[in-house]
């Protein structure tokens, strides 16, 4: 099963015509509630896709924290590691969308921050047993660190996910990352070169994959991926089908899920059918609006990815 330890954030959306100057009070036109934060939405694509999923987190012990247990519950997701804190409020990201779709955000983490070391000792076995672990950098980075090695260290398989990427990310997150997937952004952030082309990105590719790791992906947006592996040592190109996009909000995530899913259930497959099936589930992600509200489920989705 795959287990994904991260965070949970409640969406705040308004639309309006422009951004509101300082001080100033103006009218939207749409407001709605949606459920994100990177950890929930890689474990919520996950599951859609079929994966027997767990989500180790911290909600507020609010009525965002009580709604979102109750979405990650509809999602099939196993909450027994779902923890409610009176310390801090859910995770929340208010967004201000101008009729350009152009955007300003405020995240404020929250009780994920909260989610701590005791945390981890009481979802040991759940880890530990896991065949895949998934963890970001929207908790704590050291808690994510440490998920990663006690993955490692029980033989389950480690997807990191830098986002959001740090200049200065600990060397230990890259010699326990069996996967370390990134978009150009992120990688841009940790090598300091600019991903503008396929070549870049095999160059930071390499340079990433140097520090430690077995097997790097850099997600390119309509242009899918690319990989390099220490068996693989130069890099691949691999596609995504060409789509209308309409809102490419969460792709990332759905990407990362997906590849979570095939590594858990399809371990024969070869990393480069992974990440093109992967691509595909993506590619629909893109195709509607918001992030967990675009993500495919299993039965919406060619019998030929399974
Ligand atoms: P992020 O959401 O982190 O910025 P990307 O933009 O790199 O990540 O997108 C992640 C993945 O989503 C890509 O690797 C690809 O599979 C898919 N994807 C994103 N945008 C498109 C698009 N316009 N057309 C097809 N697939 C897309």
């Amino acid at each position: 099963d795959v287990v994904v330890v991260g965070s949970c954030m409640t969406d705040l959306v308004s639309l309006t015509t422009r951004l509101p100057r300082a001080g100033e009070t103006i009218l939207g036109h749409k407001f709605f509630i949606g459920f994100g934060g990177k950890g929930a939405n890689q474990c919520v694509q996950s599951a859609r896709l079929g994966a027997k999923t767990s989500l180790i987190c911290k909600v507020g012990k609010d009525s965002f924290g009580n709604d979102y247990v109750e979405n990650l519950k509809k999602n099939g997701i196993s909450t027994a590691f779902v923890g409610q804190t009176a310390d801090a409020a859910t995770g929340t990201a208010s967004i201000i969308v101008n009729s350009e779709g152009e955007n300003v955000v405020v995240i404020v983490p929250g009780a994920n921050l909260l989610l701590n070391f005791e945390d981890l000792k009481m979802a040991s076995d759940v880890i530990c047993k896991a065949k895949v672990v998934v963890c970001q950098l929207e908790i704590t980075p050291a808690v994510s660190l440490e998920v990663l090695k006690m993955a490692h260290a029980s033989g389950a398989k480690t997807l990191f996910n830098p986002a959001p990427a740090l200049a200065d990310l600990d060397p230990q997150f890259y010699t326990h990352s069996d996967i370390f997937c990134c978009n150009e952004t992120e990688a841009e952030i940790l090598t300091g070169i600019p991903v503008g082309n396929l070549e870049d990105a095999g160059k930071v590719g390499r340079m990433l994959l140097e520090r430690g790791c077995k097997l790097v992906i850099v997600t390119l947006g309509a242009e899918g991926c690319m990989m390099i592996s220490v068996e693989e040592p130069i890099p691949k190109h691999v596609p995504a089908g060409k789509v209308r996009a309409m809102d490419t909000t969460g792709a990332g995530d759905s990407f990362v899920g997906a590849l979570a899913f095939y590594l858990a259930y399809y371990p024969k497959l070869s990393i480069g059918e992974m990440i093109r099936n992967s691509n595909y589930v993506a590619s629909v992600s893109v195709q509607a609006a918001g992030a967990q509200s675009s993500y495919p489920y299993r039965k919406d989705l060619p019998q030929n990815l399974f």
